[in-house]
């Protein structure tokens, strides 16, 4: 970090900076920790065009599950452009790997989060998922918003980029088809919409926090399906969890249904090594 980015951080903590460290894990951003005399903050910086946006879309969706007092958030102090590059600014959580008490309590918090609900499935403003926009345009109905803000526009960015063809794409009326039935009785639910195991911490006290969301009003499976699409969580956060919140018959597939979304953007992002997953529920559901 340079010298004058420092000082500036310095005089809007109004305290003196005794140390930055470097934090790795994140995919998007660099991030420091930065240590003054009493406190510990965490500073992500991003020089990209559309940076400043994704910051404060990120900073809006850990306000708003922060407001719900389901489950801890960081503390957003800033956000804001020094120079070319845009920066958040947060508390800094010192974290602990989990324990089974721990996943336990997530799971609990997350259930609670997921039982605060909205007129509409969607969000009054777009945020973005990993460095891709993610619309939330709002709809009335799971169904529209899912095929309209969720899976269109990421199979239509998998053709602009050539690594699906339209052959291997559905129709609208085929996705309708197939989901109807199973999006039966869904009511929106404020979501993380980005729960991969990086994305929350436990501190040294053993609190749950959500990090990084993009969030929205949907169906609570969602955060469910993130969180098993690359190995899963502890068992014990799923039983707490689904001790509050019920799955029926059909959540598997909509468990895949909903990874299906995940591996567009993983597809988009990083490109063909996430053609096979793609692929895979193409042909099983489609
Ligand atoms: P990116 O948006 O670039 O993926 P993240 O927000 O995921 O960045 O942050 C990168 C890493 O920094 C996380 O995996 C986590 O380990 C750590 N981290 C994020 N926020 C905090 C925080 N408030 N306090 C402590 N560590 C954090």
């Amino acid at each position: 970090m340079n010298h004058d980015l420092r000082s500036y951080v310095s005089t809007l903590l109004k305290e003196s900076i005794i140390k930055v460290f470097s934090v790795q894990g994140g995919d998007i951003s660099k991030a420091y920790r930065i240590d003054t005399p009493k406190n510990s903050y965490f500073l992500k910086l991003n020089g990209a065009i559309n940076a400043k946006k994704m910051f404060q879309s990120e900073a809006h969706g850990l306000q708003l599950i922060r407001k719900t007092s389901t489950i801890k958030t960081p503390k957003v102090l800033a956000y804001d452009t020094f120079e070319d590059t845009a920066f958040l600014l947060m508390e800094f959580i010192e974290n602990k790997s989990p324990s089974s008490e721990d996943s336990k309590n997530l799971g609990l918090q997350l259930a609670a989060l997921h039982k605060c609900t909205s007129e509409d499935f969607g969000l009054g403003q777009d945020n973005f998922i990993g460095s891709l926009a993610q619309s939330n345009t709002q709809h009335k109905t799971w169904l529209d918003f899912y095929i309209y803000e969720r899976l269109l526009p990421q199979l239509e960015l998998a053709q602009q980029k050539r690594l699906l063809s339209k052959n291997e794409c559905p129709s609208i009326q085929k996705i309708e088809d197939v989901l109807e039935s199973l999006f039966v009785d869904i009511k929106p639910a404020l979501l993380h919409g980005d729960l991969w195991s990086g994305n929350y911490l436990i501190s040294k006290d053993g609190t749950p926090y959500l990090i990084d969301p993009a969030s929205y009003y949907g169906h609570y499976e969602v955060d469910i399906a993130m969180s098993k699409l690359f190995g899963g969580f502890d068992t014990s956060f799923y039983e707490a969890y689904f001790s509050n919140l019920k799955s029926d018959k059909n959540t598997s597939a909509r468990i895949e249904i909903y990874q299906f979304y995940y591996l567009l953007v993983h597809l988009n992002l990083f490109g063909h090594s996430y053609y096979g997953s793609v692929f895979s529920i193409l042909k099983k559901y489609f």
